[in-house]
């Protein structure tokens, strides 16, 4: 009954009856551009940030990366309603990253950030009944390349607010200097007042865009099932998920026999890690609210206390994590510095309180492999 209420089939909370402990995976899929935008409520990576609540969208400083004051970048998504809740009936998470490949320190979370944004069923933006299955027709909807909404500007470059114009043509608009500039360099200058400007590439500075679809995960112990769904996946039978390579393809033998070798706590868990997302290598998120997340490494793991409560007062409980085999999904460099992470998690308020249309800040974990790990993931 309450899985009915919920809006979008699509959401990651499909299944909201399950109990916590329970974990769905998110995988990457292509869609059409206008199943990921606002209105249809995408779970989804790259692109633009698909905004839910169309008002008070969080400032520039709030986007601000805390080491090098940079402006981040929308990096996913995730779509998940509370079932029962009418606050939360419309629930999304975006998680923002710094592009800057220093920032990205060993266990350092400051280039990360998310965000929740939530809304009630009845609501200013989206109409009470759930959108339509099938593509709506031209010229209602919003344009994907959408340069506002309701009002706000939003930057060409990142799709963030963002008001401040070109100086000549006065059509593109930034969120400040430094994406106008990185605009111009790329191919602003050849394009600015010219008749078909808008014509334009996509943005350099986003990752590239596709929809998060996702399934539970399996029970461990159905050996039989397994082995047939990594047959399927070596015949490249499962069409759905996007050609990346995957963390087991990038292991050998070799390494895990060398691994075992010395079997210190650091690897025990990072053993149980690749056990755990052997059956499915593809996965990109794993979304358990309330349940624990699966730590790449003994090291900086969080306690309690890591983990400020919300502005409510409320405690912080764990919703899910991004996976490190999105990195191969994301044209980051693999040489030397780069955006990187063993894992992501994500903390946010227990009550999932209300603040009006504003968009909350929630807490994010970086968890990085440990160094030895590091170089057998890297490696090959
Ligand atoms: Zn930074
Ligand atoms: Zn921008
Ligand atoms: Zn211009
Ligand atoms: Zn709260």
């Amino acid at each position: 009954m309450e899985v009915e209420e919920t809006q979008a089939g699509r959401s990651l909370l499909a299944n909201s009856n399950m109990s916590s402990a329970e974990v769905v995976l998110g995988f990457l899929e292509e869609a059409e551009p206008w199943r990921l935008r606002s209105s249809q409520f995408p779970s989804k990576v790259g692109g633009k940030p698909a905004w839910l609540s169309q008002k008070d969208l969080p400032s520039l400083h709030e986007l601000e990366c805390e080491i090098c004051r940079l402006p981040m970048v929308f990096l996913l998504q995730v779509y998940a309603p509370i079932s029962g809740q009418d606050r939360s009936f419309h629930r999304t998470l975006l998680l923002f990253c710094c592009k800057t490949p220093e920032c990205y320190s060993h266990n350092d979370s400051r280039c990360m950030k998310v965000l929740r944004s939530q809304l009630p069923r009845r609501n200013e933006f989206y109409p009470y009944e759930p959108p339509p299955e099938d593509e709506p027709p031209n010229g209602t909807e919003e344009d994907h390349t959408v340069l506002s909404v309701s009002g706000f500007k939003l930057c060409w470059m990142c799709g963030c607010p963002g008001n401040k114009a070109c100086s000549r043509c006065h059509t593109v608009t930034y969120c400040g200097k430094h994406h106008q500039t990185l605009h111009w360099k790329h191919s602003h200058k050849k394009e600015c007042c010219s008749p078909d400007a808008t014509v334009v590439t996509s943005s350099p500075l986003l990752f590239p865009e596709s929809e998060l679809v996702t399934e539970p995960e399996e029970e461990e112990d159905e050996e039989g099932k397994q082995g047939k769904d990594t047959e399927a996946e070596e015949e490249g039978s499962i069409q759905k998920s996007l050609d990346c390579p995957s963390l087991a393809d990038t292991l050998t033998e070799t390494d895990l026999e060398e691994m075992a070798m010395h079997e210190t706590e650091d690897n025990k868990v990072f053993q149980h890690f690749k056990k755990k997302i052997a059956p499915e290598p593809h996965q990109v998120i794993r979304y358990s609210r309330g349940g624990s997340p699966l730590w790449v490494s003994s090291q900086h793991i969080p306690s309690d206390e890591d983990i400020p409560p919300c502005t409510c007062g409320a405690k912080r409980m764990f919703e899910f994590q991004v996976m490190p085999q999105l990195l191969n999904c994301l044209p980051v460099d693999s040489t030397g510095a780069s955006i990187d992470w063993g894992t992501l998690a994500v903390y946010t308020c227990s009550a999932s309180c209300s603040h009006g249309d504003q968009y909350c800040p929630e807490f994010i974990w970086k968890q990085d492999f440990s160094s030895d790990q590091h170089l057998q993931i890297k490696d090959t």
